[in-house]
């Protein structure tokens, strides 16, 4: 990739982070119209936050974010919540606002429009009758990167999900009234959307099953009862949300004839799948390697082998060993089939193809496929990837980096003082925060870059297509805004902290760069903690 297209993507992972944070902004000046009363807090929350935006725009270069910030900022230094909307002040600070939507909603969601995995957040809306636990978890969901909202009545919950279908909505049962009346909104709201929206319920008061039930029919996932623990209600949050994204399959089509390829490629396209086409045999080996297929379709007959010759080249690879594999020809027998299949396939279409069948096929083969391989490659704790398949990772990205003349980043990441943490709070808030480092990993970084657990309070990142000062920084940013999370423990809360060292590829091998990681991570440690330290190449 050329010097400008990879600024180019660092910017506009970049520019999310400043829209998001534009989005708090916006949005707290918004929940100011909308509660009722007024509040010092609130004058204080939105200094703090647009005082955020401002640094985030001037380091991440967005002038019109930044200007917009100021001048909120300037304008904040004469109002108050008292201050009345007629008001001079009050017009001057509604300019800046406006100025700072206008920035920040059309042309970024426009322009991101392409890749809406990546970059559409939709909101997670909070309908909690303790206004102050609601707005101490927008807070903490804010720092994992969540855009959250809180609701004052059943009306404006409802009218804002008519507006923007949540993620998730985490509902006092009682909300409103008492009586149940939540859980008779979320009866109501449920009964516009063909999909329902995933429910958490909680309630201090009210645990019958009669409740639980009512709660469970309409769409509750989860029922805290009597107390919630904000880390453990963001866990959830945090399975809500991702289960909505599913990756494209990445499938492998192997057949001579190009027409029938190309046939193959534009259903699979159509499906929402990754697919890529080779018409030469000869060509596999290299297509497992640079393109890491989840599911492999094989023709039966080419010129100089058959399908199931290279079924059994496939499967004396370890790594793609359970990969599933179906087979495509127009053999109509049988007894032919089946041998083919004890010859490593998975399942065999007949041609010509039916879309639809291929298309549940290879739906039903992936998800099994994944939920094993998850099995194999990921850490139980956290979901990220375990030791191995990290490692694995590495040798794959160095092969790409290559291949592109990129740059490439590794780093390594070690909690500060744990052992203090699982003394003092307990092993289970210790693993709590092991997990709550490893969500704040998946929700700041690229999708492109792969994070794994290596073991205990460590963690691994790989940064494909990334220069060093890049990486440090993206790292750097990330460490200041873990030291600032709180960590709920029981009735306390308290800080962590992480140390980190990065290690730019040096065309060396990949236990080389990862030993480059690890000595500027105990430099790091030997500089006193809570810092992120670049390796020498
Ligand atoms: P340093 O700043 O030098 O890294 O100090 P530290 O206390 O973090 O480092 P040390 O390696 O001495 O201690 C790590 C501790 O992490 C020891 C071990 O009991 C704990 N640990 C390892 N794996 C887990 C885990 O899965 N869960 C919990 N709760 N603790 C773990
Ligand atoms: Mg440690
Ligand atoms: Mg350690």
């Amino acid at each position: 990739m050329s010097d400008a297209s990879q600024k180019e993507k660092l910017r506009q992972h970049f520019a999310r982070r400043v829209t998001t944070q534009a989005r708090v902004v916006l949005d707290t000046w918004q929940n100011i119209h909308t509660s009722s009363g007024s509040f010092p807090a609130h004058r204080e929350e939105l200094l703090s936050a647009s005082d955020k935006l401002v640094r985030y725009a001037q380091r991440f270069e967005m002038s019109d974010h930044a200007n917009a910030g100021t001048k909120i900022l300037e304008a904040l230094s004469s109002w108050s919540p008292e201050t009345a909307p007629g008001d001079a002040t009050h017009q001057k600070l509604q300019d800046a606002f406006d100025a700072l939507a206008r920035n920040t909603l059309r042309r970024n969601d426009h322009h991101n429009a392409e890749a809406p995995h990546q970059f559409r957040r939709t909101p997670v809306y909070i309908a909690l009758d303790n206004a102050e636990m609601a707005s101490r978890l927008i807070r903490q969901l804010e720092y994992f990167g969540f855009r959250a909202a809180a609701f004052d009545s059943a009306k404006e919950l409802i009218d804002a999900c008519a507006l923007h279908k949540p993620e998730t909505i985490l509902m006092d049962v009682n909300f409103g009234n008492g009586g149940n009346t939540g859980i008779a909104t979320i009866e109501h709201l449920q009964e516009r959307h063909d999909t329902p929206v995933p429910i958490i319920f909680m309630s201090d008061e009210d645990g019958t099953i009669q409740t639980r039930l009512r709660a469970s029919r309409c769409g509750g996932e989860e029922f805290f009862y009597p107390a919630v623990d904000p880390g453990q209600l963001i866990e959830k949050i945090e399975t809500y949300t991702h289960s909505n994204t599913v990756e494209p399959y990445r499938v492998l089509v192997l057949d001579d004839s190009r027409a029938q390829a190309k046939f193959m490629e534009t259903v699979l396209k159509k499906a929402g799948m990754t697919a890529h086409i080779i018409t030469d045999p000869m060509e596999i080996i290299h297509a497992l390697d640079t393109f890491s297929p989840e599911i492999i379709i094989l023709d039966m007959y080419m010129p100089g082998c058959t399908g199931m010759e290279i079924a059994r080249v496939i499967r004396q690879q370890d790594r793609f060993h359970s990969v599933p594999i179906i087979y495509l020809s127009g053999e109509e027998d049988v007894t032919k089939q089946l041998h083919a299949m004890s010859l490593g396939g998975d399942d065999f279409l007949t041609k010509p193809v039916d879309p639809k069948h291929l298309i549940a096929t290879l739906h039903n083969r992936g998800r099994r496929a994944r939920s094993l391989l998850a099995l194999m490659i990921r850490d139980s704790l956290t979901g990220l990837y375990n030791h191995t398949h990290t490692l694995h990772l590495l040798d794959q990205e160095i092969v790409r980096a290559q291949q592109k003349g990129q740059s490439l980043c590794f780093a390594m990441i070690d909690i500060d003082f744990f052992k203090q943490v699982n003394d003092t709070y307990g092993h289970p808030i210790g693993d709590r925060v092991i997990r709550s480092l490893s969500m704040f990993l998946k929700q700041r970084l690229r999708k492109t870059d792969h994070i794994g657990r290596f073991g205990g309070e460590e963690f691994a990142i790989i940064l494909p297509d990334t220069r060093p000062n890049d990486a440090r920084n993206v790292l750097n940013e990330i460490r200041e805004r873990f030291a600032e999370l709180r960590q709920p423990a029981g009735g306390t809360e308290f800080n962590v902290t992480f140390s980190c060292g990065v290690a730019a590829w040096d065309n060396d091998p990949s236990h080389t760069l990862c030993e480059r990681a690890d000595r500027a991570l105990y430099k790091s440690k030997a500089l006193g903690r809570n810092c992120v330290t670049l390796a020498d190449s």
